[in-house]
């Protein structure tokens, strides 16, 4: 049975931007993903050239199977789940991460996003864990503004990193301005980083910060942005939501997300993002992807369609 996408964002109960999270702890053993303990969640280190990457789990959430191919059948979206061993949860959910990406480099602490918050994710505790206190954190460099990525810039009105230069898209902040009906929730949380004149907007293909090239995504918002990241001859492509699940949509870039804003620009954009990466044989960084989130495009014969393959280290 093909469910449509509003039925599936009115099925979860909330708006388009609204997405129920679910703490690690709640979650059925099988998806339990922070087993060092209550506070601190899984973390994974590094290399890229210079720099040293960390990868810090700060959430999960369990989504429809439906939003995993909004324009397909679910049967179809569940046959290929279940070819390849995806576990299927009670309901018919299929577990999301959370995962903060982040770039270190003597002094510099750049994360790429900033998670569930600090009443829900477990970035803060983490990151206190690894020695990195809030106010170490140098740069934020912001992919789009879904509450499960802007969430934990700021709580209350008060910065979560406060010394922290935040690097906002401008065609991002320009949609949200013209839309406050669907953004005054992310409004909320960057405005006292522009109050402490904090932010700085950058446009698409541009050197955001030293070593972050930013790639226009669009589709899955109005403004979202992925990221080259390159030390010398490395790099490292952060598809942030672009591509939310590497076993749905890299075989078939063309389905789209259930919270793809528009999905046939949102699939452009996939399909783009995804011959890049496989010609270039980058690294990739899935923020929903399955943790640590890394490995690779394998592009199958001359289709549009893509293995992903973990990285090995
Ligand atoms: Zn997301």
């Amino acid at each position: 049975m093909s469910i449509s996408r509003r039925q599936l964002l009115k099925s979860i109960g909330v708006g388009a931007v609204g997405i129920s999270l679910i703490q690690t702890s709640k979650l059925s053993p099988s998806y339990a993903q922070s087993p060092t303990s209550a506070e601190v969640a899984a973390y994974f280190r590094f290399a890229l050239g210079d720099y040293e990457m960390i990868v810090v789990s700060d959430n999960a959430f369990g989504l429809p199977i439906g939003f995993f191919g909004a324009n397909v059948s679910e049967d179809e979206v569940r046959t290929q789940l279940e070819s390849l061993h995806i576990p299927i949860g009670n309901g018919g959910t299929v577990n999301a991460t959370v995962m903060i990406l982040i770039l270190t480099q003597g002094e510099r602490v750049t994360l790429f996003d900033t998670g569930t918050g600090i009443n829900a994710g477990k970035l803060v505790p983490t990151l206190n864990a690894l020695g990195i206190s809030p106010d170490a954190v140098t740069e934020i460099v912001m992919s789009h503004y879904h509450p499960d990525h802007i969430d934990g810039l700021s709580n209350n009105g008060t910065l979560t990193f406060p010394n922290a230069q935040v690097f906002f898209a401008q065609p991002e902040y320009d949609f949200m301005q013209a839309n406050p009906d669907v953004a005054s929730a992310a409004l909320d949380k960057l405005q006292p980083a522009l109050d402490a004149d904090l932010v700085t907007f950058y446009a698409p293909d541009t050197e955001v910060t030293e070593g972050v090239f930013s790639i226009p995504t669009y589709g899955h918002t109005a403004g979202h942005m992925s990221f080259s990241i390159r030390s010398g001859d490395t790099q490292l492509i952060n598809v942030a939501d672009a591509i939310t699940s590497p076993y749905t949509f890299m075989p078939n870039p063309e389905w789209s997300f259930g919270f793809d804003a528009d999905p046939v620009q949102a699939a452009e954009s996939r399909k783009t993002l995804l011959d890049r990466i496989a010609s270039e044989r980058a690294l990739m960084f899935g923020y929903h992807f399955p943790f640590p989130g890394l490995g690779y495009a394998v592009r199958q014969g001359d289709a549009e369609s893509y293995t992903f393959v973990p990285a090995a280290f």
